[in-house]
């Protein structure tokens, strides 16, 4: 059987790198930076006035002019009015280009206006190029702005549109196709008899994929028919690059999944973890070397199973910037099962020290999924001790 951070390791060797493609800056939000970004010019691109106010000429105020002729008002936006200097000053307004023949700008605050003249303040504290924003001060055309990996939020979007970058050179998302199977499962909203349920990891398995950004997503639900599965999975598989399926991985009568991913040629990769829950989860890649994630159909299994296994690995195929690992402390102990390593849902929370820390919540089974919602995700506890104490650091995933 496999380690967890071994069948980690077996899965990243496997993805495949996602393509790039170019998406309008509009529809970004969330997606993967796929090339470095550049300034397209200095930023900011001029001396820009960050005060209203009038710009002089220093070496006038430190002659001893205090008392100046308006030449001209520079408003942001409006093409560069002036010169001013020798005596005059022009009026200028936060994000306006600093008039030519001028270096220094005074507030609006320490100025008196008398018809066409303005006059400095005797106590005004005036300082050479003081309120300017100087042209490339932040960073100089041509130097990079953006890393690739980066995930694109509203600070990053700020950047490539002040590059002028309308079209985003982004990873391109994967078509994943999830596939739920058992003849028990009823779409949420159709009829069910008694010994029926409604089909929730697919429509989890939809909502992480779509929540992080990590695919494009078909759904869909499989009854337990070995031929009748083959068939439709052949024909996902060739219409999507990951299939992902919940449901059908253990050693039940009608468990056909790892038969069937078997007859369409796949290589098994692993079939088993030495986990708590999922450990019957079957991992392989087709001949056209795309993933085949199986994950144990139990919801509590299915949701544990893609937030440790198939979301990092969508990440690292999209190239995104492997976040640092996160810990937490235990603020509760937690008995071991044997020769097992232990995911424990947990509630996360920062105590006043700064520590984050995770109360455990666990489910009465690994069918109890409805507790989970009031989870933030589960703690890794490695197989060895026989428990886990208070205070033990421990690796943290969210869902
Ligand atoms: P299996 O892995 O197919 O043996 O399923 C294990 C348990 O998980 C069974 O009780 C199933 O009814 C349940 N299960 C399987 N798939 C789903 C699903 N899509 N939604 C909710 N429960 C499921
Ligand atoms: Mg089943």
């Amino acid at each position: 059987m496999t380690e967890p951070f071994e069948a980690e390791r077996l899965i990243l060797d496997r993805m495949p790198r996602a393509g790039v493609c170019r998406e309008p800056l509009e529809r970004c939000a969330g997606r993967v930076l796929a090339e470095e970004i550049f300034a397209d010019r200095d930023q900011p691109p001029f001396d820009r006035v960050t005060m209203d106010g009038i710009a002089i000429a220093y070496s006038d105020w430190a002659a001893g002019t205090r008392r100046f002729t308006v030449a001209g008002t520079q408003a942001a936006g409006a093409p560069p009015v002036g010169p001013g200097g020798d005596g005059r000053c022009i009026e200028v307004m936060t994000g306006a280009m600093l008039p030519a023949g001028t270096d220094t700008v005074v507030p609006v605050e320490r100025i008196a206006r008398r018809g066409g003249e303005a006059e400095i303040a005797a106590d005004a504290p005036v300082v050479q190029r003081q309120f300017i924003h100087a042209k490339g001060s932040d960073r100089r055309k041509g130097s990079p702005l953006l890393a690739p990996g980066l995930a694109i939020g509203s600070t990053q979007t700020a950047v490539l549109a002040s590059a002028g970058t309308r079209d985003v050179p982004v990873a391109k998302l994967p078509r994943v196709a999830v596939v739920s199977t058992g003849d028990e499962l009823v779409d949420v909203g159709d009829p069910l008899e008694p010994y029926q349920i409604r089909s929730s990891n697919d429509r989890a398995l939809e909502t992480a994929l779509l929540q992080h950004g990590l695919g494009t997503v078909t759904r869909q639900r499989l009854a337990d028919d070995e031929a009748a599965m083959l068939a439709a999975v052949e024909r996902l598989h060739a219409d999507h690059d990951v299939l992902i399926l919940s449901g059908g991985v253990s050693m039940g009568q009608f468990d056909f999944v790892p038969a069937v991913l078997e007859r369409l040629g796949a290589e098994v990769v692993f079939h088993r973890i030495e986990q708590k829950p999922g450990r019957p989860m079957w991992f392989g890649t087709s001949r056209a070397g795309k993933p085949l994630f199986a994950l144990p159909g139990n919801p509590v299994s299915t949701l544990v199973c893609a937030a440790r296994y198939v979301l990092p690995a969508l990440r690292f195929s999209l190239g995104l910037a492997p976040a640092p690992l996160e810990y937490a402390v235990l603020t509760e102990p937690v008995e071991m099962p044997k020769r097992l390593t232990l995911f424990m849902p947990v509630l996360l929370r920062s105590s006043g020290s700064a520590v984050l820390e995770a109360t455990p919540r666990p489910t009465n089974t690994s069918g109890d999924f409805i507790s989970l919602a009031g989870t933030d995700g589960f703690v890794e506890l490695p197989q060895g001790p026989s428990a886990y104490d208070i205070g033990a650091a421990v690796r943290v995933f969210r869902w």
